[in-house]
């Protein structure tokens, strides 16, 4: 039996190199690959063993020749195919073990140059994993080191590779050189300026079947973005782990969702609340601890049964906090030991960690897979956008009020600003303190929301902040803040009326800034 090993990714190489030769397997590499495995003491050929041509352009051809193709496509079932083997002197091979060049990871980085980027375009690679797939009857095919031990160990057990596993390494492989391919066309067609592609490929994998959907009639599943095609190493609830809990509701990842993209958000220590996809506590602290509690306060009754999302560790000091009361599902970056054995005694409460940072990150949004995109559906068809990359540097903010606002009203109103964007639209937040007092979301009209979280604050609006996520079609907004006592308000700005809106914050010596861009969420 005959190997071809040519890999990028050296994981587990070794291991299976040196399994393959204990089961006589003659093993013949790319030159980077041989290296490797001589100084780990395996025995291996060059492939221009088998080619009797060197490795030329660089490494751009190293394996496409028909010594090696044809070794690899023969049908080991047709005569014929035997007979022109032997004529062209070309040996079968039964095995191919391909890992192909990071194109995504090399793409990721953003000082990467087209030419380099190009370079990373495996060919060889590809067409030898096409070539093993499509004879998959013959031929195993193993493209991720993940995979290895699992057929060793089928071999060792069966002493052979069945049908079956062969059949499904080569759906794996043929996805993955889709993915691969995806990546590049992606690349080479946003440096165009056209995001997204006349027909769409999405490049998903299940996680997981969900017991139900939204509600228990209907049928639901989870899936995440494959790997080749997201460089991007962000903290997502698709990667988190799950540590503990009942098994995971459509709804509660849902939930996660802006409960992540809202502590992400900040770079002090965060805690959000999230209820039915909206933020109903939400703080930052000094200690995370702090930030909970702060979260907590601002909505206690609206909290009950809600998703925690933090940017710090769980330590044993918030846990503690935590457990006193009924929570859904957690959120963060990791939790101490202590703080992860007291959550663990609920038994429903779910706990998932993202083994991340959960930062403020400059988001790639120019890839469309890279950059995570949300996708909605609408009936007959779906709905693909780049994600709102919060409070992003290309914004300006503009005092447009005769008083501008203290230095205290402006961390809360930036602060405000970062809270109204993962609120429902028409979203109106107040916020005092880095603590989110009130929310009014998903109204059908801008100044109920402000009655709404006026409401919700109560005496707490005295001092606060307020943000809207999208301008004030009318002043009556302004007015109903102003009035209990809102000092600062934050929005951006653009309506045909806004200088009643000025007029109105100025009566009330009220420091307003326009930011010129908006934050629907809808
Ligand atoms: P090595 O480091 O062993 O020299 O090269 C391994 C890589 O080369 C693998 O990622 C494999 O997919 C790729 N490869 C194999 N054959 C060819 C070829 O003919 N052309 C190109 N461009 N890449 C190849």
């Amino acid at each position: 039996m005959r190997a071809i090993i040519s890999v990028a990714n050296r994981e587990g190489l070794t291991n299976l190199a040196r399994d393959l030769q204990s089961r006589s397997v003659e093993i013949f590499s790319t030159s980077g690959t041989l290296k490797a495995l001589r100084s780990a003491g395996v025995r291996a050929e060059s492939v221009s063993a088998l080619t009797n041509f060197p490795e030329i352009l660089d490494g751009r051809v190293k394996t496409l020749h028909p010594a090696i193709l044809a070794g690899v496509l023969a049908r080991r079932d047709v005569s014929k195919h035997e007979e022109e083997l032997k004529k062209h002197h070309i040996v079968p091979l039964d095995m191919v073990v391909v890992n192909l060049y990071p194109f995504a990871a090399t793409i990721a980085r953003p000082e990467t140059t087209l030419l380099e980027a190009l370079e990373q375009i495996d060919i060889g690679g590809v067409t030898l994993v096409r070539a093993a797939a499509k004879n998959f009857q013959d031929v195993i095919v193993l493209v991720r080191p993940e995979d290895y031990a699992d057929v060793l160990q089928e071999w060792r057990e069966q002493g052979e590779i069945s049908l079956e596993t062969r059949r499904r390494l080569a759906a794996i492989a043929f996805q993955q050189t889709a993915s691969y391919d995806t990546a590049i066309a992606e690349y080479l067609r946003v440096a165009t300026g056209d995001y997204f592609p006349d027909e769409l490929t999405l490049p998903l994998e299940r996680i997981q079947t969900l017991r139900y959907g939204e509600n228990p009639h209907q049928q639901a599943a989870f899936y995440r973005w494959n790997e080749t095609t997201t460089p991007a190493k962000l903290a997502t609830v698709a990667e988190a782990e799950f540590l503990h809990g009942k098994e995971l509701s459509y709804n509660n990842l849902l939930d996660l969702d802006t409960a992540l993209a809202t502590v992400q958000s900040f770079t002090a220590p965060t805690a959000v609340i999230v209820k039915h996809t909206n933020p109903c506590g939400l703080a930052c602290g000094d200690t995370l601890l702090e930030a909970y509690k702060k979260a907590h306060g601002g909505d206690p009754i609206s909290a009950y049964g809600g998703i925690i999302g933090a940017n710090r560790q769980i330590d044993i000091a918030t846990a503690q906090e935590i457990e006193q009361l009924f929570y859904e599902a957690i959120i963060a970056p990791e939790y101490t030991p202590e703080a992860l054995a007291l959550l663990r005694k609920k038994k429903n409460l779910r706990l998932l960690a993202t083994h991340r940072p959960i930062e403020p990150l400059a988001i790639n949004t120019q890839l469309l897979y890279g950059g995570r995109p949300e996708v909605r559906t609408v009936s007959g068809g779906l709905l693909i956008q780049t994600p709102d990359a919060i409070g992003g540097r290309e914004i300006e903010y503009r005092v447009v009020t005769d008083r501008e606002p203290t230095l205290e009203e402006v961390t809360d109103l930036m602060f405000a600003w970062k809270a109204v964007s993962q609120v429902k639209s028409n979203a109106i937040v107040l916020a005092h303190k880095l603590t989110l007092v009130g929310v009014g979301a998903g109204q059908m009209n801008r100044v109920t929301s402000v009655q709404l979280a006026v409401d919700k604050a109560g005496p707490r609006a005295r001092g606060a902040v307020l943000a809207s996520d999208a301008y004030f079609p009318f002043s009556d907004g302004v007015e109903t803040a102003a009035k209990v006592g809102v000092t600062a308000i934050i929005q951006p700005g653009g309506s045909i009326r806004d200088e009643e809106s000025i007029r109105m914050a100025n009566r009330y010596a009220i420091a307003m800034i326009f930011t010129g861009k908006r934050h629907f969420r809808h």
